[in-house]
């Protein structure tokens, strides 16, 4: 098979926070990945920028470090590793001082493009987009990159765009959410707008529900302390299951643009109904002989933050009006899995009687583990004898209709960064989606607070609380279950 890869122009990224775990862990090695693939050219440079003194070869040893632990199979390439390494250099800087800054204008070229990846915490934004601008680093078309959490509510995240605004055009902001990244996710717009045959059925009239899954198995871990101030509304679903809400119920956007993709998904937040709070279940997992609950994670033992949200919500236009979202998140849950499950509605009339069973259509598109989608049909059970129905899963997962492709398959955070280096914003947040995110989500919050809310313990390795499950079945419902 001839590789797809189209090299991007050559470029100078600069990674403040070059020595932080999301460095070490995805951006380094992703960068690394892209190099091997061809698509990041040798002329092009790497600049870590953070606090701790280095020198070029004692940064060099550490992404050297990272890319061994992080890297994967990639890590035994030493020779282009060490290739790669020699367009890594680093400058100790200080994002609230004057140190290094001087350093880093000298190291930037001007005359191509330039990213500056904000792998740090937004406490520093201001400073950074400041400093880069009164030291004349970046210009009208630099790139800046930012992570989340994008703010913690909308006065915060008012306050982010403003102080970013200062310096930068909306259209040099990237405001990374990686899910947007997934090859999945970018499937599921070809698979709408791609094909005839699914967009008429893409409404109330034929689709019952829509559930939306993001189950984690591990807990808070070392980040219990930052976690219990944020908690899953604001880690999860403000950001990542409300992208994947906007992307299952957009209207088809005129062209595959960065603006045209973007106001289509601010429609649907804008178009979201405030939720009930009898229609939200909140959870916290409990401890077990061997692990610790979640009050003990966050060092915290009366903490009301939730590590569990499942949640119902309408979208109030022609479209989508009658059909309800179920949305559901947590930690320590039974699997790590992501996936939408598009349920349509019953056969209208049943012509093969009762005993044949009720059957319907299921679209599921999975995010991890093994990326892929599966359509679920009805057929006539094999062999003699009546007309019995069963449901068969029409699968397509990529790893198997692609064969060896999908090892060329950039993961969610490399193949973000070429679309930065490309100018190709289609898969990030504009700031005006985030703030409309922030407005849904504070009221959930807000009622929380002030009824006191505790969250309903459940057990690790369940599906989370049984209070989800019960509001699902007063729907007459039931969520999906979690698999592999
Ligand atoms: P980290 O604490 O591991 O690293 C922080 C980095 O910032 C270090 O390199 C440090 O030297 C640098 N730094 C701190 N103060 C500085 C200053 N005054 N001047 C210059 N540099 C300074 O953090 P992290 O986990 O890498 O996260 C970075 C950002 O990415 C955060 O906003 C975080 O919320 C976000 N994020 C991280 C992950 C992840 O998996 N780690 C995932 C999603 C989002």
């Amino acid at each position: 098979m001839v590789s797809r890869v189209i090299p991007v122009d050559p470029f100078d990224l600069v990674i403040f926070g070059g020595t932080g775990d999301l460095a070490r862990r995805k951006i380094l090695p992703g960068l690394f990945r892209r190099f091997l693939a061809g698509q990041m050219l040798p002329e092009s440079q790497i600049i870590g920028a953070a606090r701790s003194d280095f020198d070029d070869e004692g940064y060099r040893d550490t992404v050297r470090e990272a890319i061994g632990e992080f890297g994967g199979a990639d890590a035994a390439r030493t020779v282009e590793l060490e290739d790669f390494l020699k367009r890594v250099r680093y400058v100790a800087i200080d994002a609230k001082g004057e140190d290094g800054w001087k350093a880093l204008a000298a190291l930037v070229d001007q005359k191509r493009i330039n990213a500056f990846y904000f792998s740090v915490a937004p406490s520093l934004f201001g400073d950074l987009a400041e400093r880069l601008h009164l030291h004349a680093i970046a210009n009208k078309d630099s790139r800046i990159v930012v992570e989340k959490p994008f703010g913690r509510d909308l006065k915060s995240a008012k306050e982010l765009n403003a102080v970013l605004a200062r310096h930068f055009d909306e259209t040099q902001i990237y405001r990374i959410d990686h899910y947007l990244g997934k090859e999945t996710v970018q499937n599921l717009m070809a698979v709408r707008f791609g094909n005839i045959l699914f967009e008429p059925l893409w409404n109330s009239q034929y689709v019952d529900h829509i559930e939306i899954t993001v189950a984690e198995t591990v807990g808070v871990g070392g980040r219990g302390e930052y976690y219990n101030k944020s908690g899953a509304m604001r880690d999860m679903v403000q950001n990542h299951l409300m992208q994947l809400l906007c992307l299952i119920a957009m209207e088809p956007p005129s062209r595959f643009d960065p603006d045209a993709v973007r106001d289509e998904k601010l429609k649907v937040i804008r178009a979201l109904e405030p939720v009930n709070l009898h229609h939200i279940v909140r959870g916290q997992y409990d401890k077990t002989p061997s692990e610790p609950s979640f009050r003990e994670d966050a060092g915290d033992p009366k903490t009301r933050t939730e590590s569990f949200v499942a949640l119902k919500c309408h979208i109030s236009n022609w479209r989508w009006a009658g059909t309800p979202f179920y949305l559901r998140t947590g930690k320590k849950l039974r699997t790590r899995t992501s996936e939408i499950a598009v349920v349509f509605k019953d056969a209208p009339h049943l012509i093969f009687g009762q005993e044949a069973g009720r059957h319907r259509n299921i679209l599921s598109i999975r995010l991890q583990p093994n990326e892929g989608m599966t359509l679920g049909v009805t057929i006539k059970e094999p062999g003699p004898g009546g007309m019995r129905l069963i449901d068969v899963p029409l699968d397509m997962a990529f790893a198997d209709a692609l064969g060896d492709e999908i090892e060329d398959v950039p993961d969610a955070y490399e193949r973000l960064i070429m679309d930065v280096i490309r100018g190709n914003q289609t898969l990030f947040m504009r700031g005006d989606e985030v703030e409309a995110a922030w407005a849904w989500t504070d009221p959930i919050i807000q009622g929380w607070e002030d009824r006191h809310d505790v969250p309903k313990p459940y057990d690790v390795g369940s599906s989370g609380p049984e209070d989800a499950g019960m509001m699902m079945h007063r729907d007459g419902r039931r969520w999906r279950e979690l698999r592999e």
